[in-house]
């Protein structure tokens, strides 16, 4: 199976198990909006649990907060939003099809790597035990040709943009021969910026009314409640705010399914600390989020980190950790060392002191933030993405979602063997015992088997089988997700093996 069929498996599953739906598909849909579904917000539930328990309650010094979303516009003329928050967009004549500028050179860039990547592999199947890749990369002539090219398009690329010059992103396009995908040509229009923005009218009456914005990021929430939380939690820096919320971005090109979204949530962290010590906290922030996303279980080489070679004009360093999508490695969080840039706009603009006293140094500044930035949904979709897995048993193909137990949506299936002889009543008392604590679902129509599939597909690690035998001796069949594997355990024991295996403290334990 290509990787593009899987991508396509994965979002028709998505929607077949209520996972997530098209936004408003009844009146044909509304382009890159998406619903979640009975088990999408289950499983998104418990990613943000994740996130908020390893942020807020491990860290004593990081606290939360729930800003709101619309907010004083004069926030995104501080932040620089107003001015600045533009994707460069071109359009192809022939397929009237539009693109983000900088994405179609990124991945005319990383085509560069895949060509890379290629020779190295076919080199180690060539050489066998004796490869010695690090050699072969710096020797190779091919290979050092490939990256002389490749950097010189990243070098332009990066002047291009530090220059706002959206005349020398478009000559790359056209010096390198990027065609579009759809048509084929290169037949091109000049490249503009675009705000992304969302604005609408604050006030029952137009005309009189204020335009403001739907956030494109939630940082802003903190930054301008920094002195709250700092003043009335009485914070000693180093301390952080956490926040998850939605944000709002008119995206150019929506693709990839929950990947780029118009409507999607953020969960954001500012960590506050004293000047000059930004870039150790950034390196403690990137090991620690890194390990947070390991954790899961879906496999170390899954990630990787990009440094960012054009940084933002108020950062001081930035790296995104990428994830390996059906579709490649996409950026997945960011971490970014802000310098004081927001909070200094924020006290320019506001005209209101935002500093913080120092009693040990006995001095005044404005704090330096170390910032780490993920999106939900995509965070969502990269475990629905290594999670699913199509596997033979015996004569037929059986779709698992191997969801780490933690996050499951469903924790355990009560299924009574038959409709009849008791084995519901006691099947519904076993249930309502484990509904206290965990999520589960009751189950008595169709076969065993058939019910055991629909709980593969939407991840359930656990299923327990009430049989005859159940009402004479108290005991059940416990059925592994994974394996498959079936035991006898008392009706005593379940919550116990079920709690201890699906409890978030197995991944939150990693994190210490
Ligand atoms: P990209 O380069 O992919 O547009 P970005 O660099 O603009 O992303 P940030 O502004 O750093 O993204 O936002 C932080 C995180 O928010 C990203 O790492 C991503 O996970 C998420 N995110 C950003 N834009 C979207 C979107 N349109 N849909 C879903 N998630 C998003």
């Amino acid at each position: 199976m290509t990787q593009e069929d899987l991508f396509k498996k994965i979002v028709s599953h998505c929607k077949e198990y209520g996972f997530i739906f098209q936004s408003s598909e009844l009146y044909d849909g509304l382009s890159a909006v998406y619903d979640y579904g009975q088990n999408g917000v289950e499983l998104k539930n418990n990613i943000k649990e994740y996130w908020w328990k390893a942020m807020v309650q491990l860290n004593e010094e990081v606290v939360g907060l729930d800003s709101a979303i619309f907010m004083h516009p004069t926030i995104w003329k501080a932040s620089g939003h107003v001015d600045a928050f533009n994707d460069p967009l071109i359009d192809n004549k022939d397929s009237k099809k539009r693109y983000r500028a900088d994405v179609l050179i990124e991945d005319h860039i990383e085509k560069f790597n895949d060509k890379i990547n290629k020779e190295v592999e076919k080199a180690r199947k060539r050489f066998g035990d004796a490869f010695n890749e690090e050699q072969f990369r710096s020797t190779n002539q091919r290979v050092l040709d490939y990256q002389a090219k490749m950097d010189a398009v990243k070098a332009r690329f990066v002047k291009a943009l530090e220059d706002n010059d959206l005349d020398g992103i478009r000559q790359i396009i056209i010096d390198e021969g990027i065609v579009c995908p759809i048509s084929g040509t290169k037949n091109w229009t000049e490249v503009r910026q675009f705000n992304l923005m969302f604005d609408t009218k604050l006030g029952s009456v137009a005309e009189g009314a204020n335009t403001i914005y739907l956030r494109p990021e939630t940082a802003q929430g903190i930054f301008v409640n920094y002195l709250n939380v700092q003043k009335t939690g009485r914070m000693k820096i180093p301390f952080g705010i956490a926040q998850i919320g939605k944000a709002f971005r008119n995206e150019i090109v929506a693709r990839q399914f929950i990947f780029r979204m118009r409507e999607f949530e953020q969960m954001e962290m500012q960590y506050f600390v004293k000047p000059g010590t930004e870039l150790e906290w950034f390196e403690k922030w990137r090991e620690k989020r890194l390990k947070w996303h390991k954790a899961l279980g879906m496999g170390d080489n899954k990630y990787r980190w990009h440094k960012h070679d054009k940084l933002a004009h108020y950062a001081n360093a930035a790296y995104d950790i990428e994830f390996d999508f059906p579709f490649g490695f996409k950026e997945i969080e960011g971490i970014h060392s802000r310098t004081n840039f927001d909070l200094s706009q924020h006290q320019q603009f506001s005209g209101k002191k935002i500093q913080y006293f120092d009693n040990e140094a006995n001095e005044a500044y404005t704090p330096y933030v170390v910032e780490t930035s993920i999106g939900l949904d995509r965070m969502f979709l990269s475990i629905i993405s290594s999670a699913y897995c199509e596997e033979q048993v015996g004569d037929e193909t059986r779709v698992v979602l191997r969801i780490p137990a933690p996050l499951a949506p469903v924790k355990v299936a009560v299924l009574p063997l038959v409709k009849k002889d008791g084995l519901p009543e006691l099947a519904e008392k076993i249930m309502n015992r484990l509904k206290l604590n965990l999520n589960c679902q009751y189950e008595e129509k169709d076969s065993i088997g058939k019910r055991y599939r629909r709980q593969d597909a939407i991840g359930t690690p656990f299923c327990i089988t009430v049989d005859h035998q159940s009402a004479e001796d108290g005991t059940v069949t416990l059925r592994h997700r994974d394996t498959m594997e079936q035991e006898r355990v008392s009706i005593d024991d379940i919550e116990r093996i079920v709690t201890e295996k699906c409890d978030i403290k197995n991944l939150l334990r990693q994190l210490m």
